[in-house]
């Protein structure tokens, strides 16, 4: 059995840095690694129209946004099929099946859509498609048969979740779907990069982004109006790297190399860090190292984005195709599930033969 990598983005937004470290970086790496068979990322539509059911324009003008920040970030159409959940029916359909393997208490446990819940203020007015999404996802990764799922911390119980039914399914049905493994970012700034306003989560939803497609002004105002340790208020107060964010981003994006280039008075962050701690360094020297360390990342992935969108129909095309792929592919996995679920009457000759026979002896 070859590797296979699933994984994907609601189209609600354009992509931010928590995308990017949580999940974006690694598929770009994972994808030129060499070591996967097959790639598959997805626009995931349905699962945004989950809790956008009233506003679809919102999903359909940000297709192009996502796929514009895939393609800018190096995800390439030729290693990786990029296609949008919607347009693979099957998927739909698998969902419906998992659907009677999963209890309602076990969904109720799952802490990501309890937490997304609260901040949605659902209340009691839960759309039943949100509450289910889990299940959903499961069709989504078992569909493409994907063994790795590269995404951030707060998708853990999801993945949790497809093991259960992948668990239900083969026990009840017989072995036919493939068990998935998360896989994490190894730096633990990245698996759940906090916002610019020092919330545990950057998340479109709360409007605390910074934007893979940002200006430079945006992202540098952005920067210097961060969230630090709100008792450092003269510089040679001691100040705290616990919470901090600004520190946080630093974990999760400098490297040595950066210091050289932008700070040379200190090697590391780990110098940088004691001298915060110690007392004597102002918040504004280290927002503008910060600064330098995201434009650097941020410039090619800008650049490459506008001449992405000089074509885009090109994008689109590349889209069509993807889904084209993706659903030859879901397809397949359909016909082993219906097969394995006694539900394939047309294909099950044999059967069709015995009944005749039977019949044909009883008359
Ligand atoms: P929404 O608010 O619409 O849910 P979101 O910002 O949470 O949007 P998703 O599309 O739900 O983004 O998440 C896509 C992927 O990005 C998932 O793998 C998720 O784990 C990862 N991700 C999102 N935000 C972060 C973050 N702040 N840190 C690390 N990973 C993240
Ligand atoms: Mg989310």
């Amino acid at each position: 059995m070859g590797k296979v990598i699933l994984t994907g983005d609601r189209p609600t937004g354009r992509l931010h840095l928590g995308h990017y470290v949580g999940s974006l970086r690694q598929r770009v790496e994972l994808q030129n690694s060499g070591e996967f068979d097959k790639i598959f990322i997805m626009i995931a539509d349905a699962q945004a129209l989950t809790d956008n059911a009233d506003n679809p324009e919102k999903i359909r003008r940000n297709i192009i946004e996502v796929a514009l920040d895939y393609l800018s970030c190096g995800l390439d159409p030729a290693k990786a099929t990029i296609f949008i959940q919607s347009q693979i029916p099957e998927l739909c359909e698998l969902a419906f099946y998992y659907m009677n393997l999963v209890t309602v208490a076990r969904l109720e446990r799952n802490p990501t859509v309890k937490a997304e819940i609260q901040l949605r203020n659902f209340g009691k007015s839960i759309p039943v498609g949100f509450y289910t999404y889990p299940i959903s996802q499961a069709s989504d990764i078992t569909a493409f048969r994907a063994t790795t799922v590269p995404v951030g911390e707060d998708q853990e119980p999801m993945i949790e979740q497809t093991r259960e039914i992948v668990h239900k399914f083969n026990s009840v049905y017989g072995e036919t779907l493939v068990e998935p493994e998360i896989l994490l970012p190894k730096n633990a700034a990245c698996l759940r990069l906090p916002g610019t306003d020092g919330k545990a989560k950057m998340s479109k939803s709360l409007g605390n982004c910074i934007y893979l497609s940002d200006t430079a002004e945006d992202v540098r105002k952005k920067v210097m109006s961060m969230y630090t340790d709100p008792d450092h208020i003269r510089i040679e107060d001691p100040g705290k790297i616990e919470g901090n964010c600004v520190f946080t981003y630093l974990d999760a994006f400098s490297c040595c190399d950066h210091f050289a280039e932008f700070l040379p008075d200190y090697s590391s962050l780990e110098e940088l860090k004691a001298h915060y701690r110690r007392g004597g360094l102002g918040d504004v020297k280290v927002k503008k190292f910060l600064n330098s360390v995201l434009q650097e990342v941020l410039e090619p992935i800008r650049a490459r984005r506008k001449e992405y969108e000089r074509d885009i129909e090109g994008v689109y095309e590349m889209l069509r195709r993807g889904c084209d792929v993706a659903r030859a592919e879901a397809a397949e996995t359909l016909a082993m599930v219906k097969r394995a679920m006694k539900i394939d009457y047309f294909d099950d000759t044999e059967m069709i033969r015995r009944q005749s026979e039977m019949y044909r002896n009883a008359q």
